[in-house]
């Protein structure tokens, strides 16, 4: 990945993401963190839930958006960033396109 393409407040939300991670982290969960962002502000965050929530799918990525959504009022995330810790695996990648998310960091 090229420096040249990040925003300056890219590396604060993904500050905020690692804060996410480090929750995820203390609580016996693999530490992937993930910030929603629409215009500048954060609208949700949220951590891997896997082994707390004993559901395969609460991938912090998952968990973001679909509160993001909730936020929103619409599945339709357009004009978001994702920020998160560990690149997407196949599900959330797959779930991100779905939802529109315009960018990923
Ligand atoms: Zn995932």
């Amino acid at each position: 990945m090229n420096q040249k393409n990040f925003l300056p407040s890219d590396f604060e939300f993904m500050a905020e993401a690692l804060l996410e991670a480090q929750k995820a982290f203390n609580q016996g969960e693999v530490p992937v963190g993930a910030v929603l962002v629409l215009k500048g502000e954060i609208i949700s965050r949220n951590f891997n839930q896997m082994e707390r929530l004993k559901d395969p799918s609460a991938h912090a990525e998952l968990l973001c958006i679909r509160e993001g959504a909730q936020v929103i009022g619409d599945w339709r995330l357009l004009e978001t960033t994702l920020y998160t810790t560990l690149e997407p695996c196949l599900m959330c990648a797959g779930a991100l396109l779905l939802a529109r998310v315009k960018r990923i960091v």
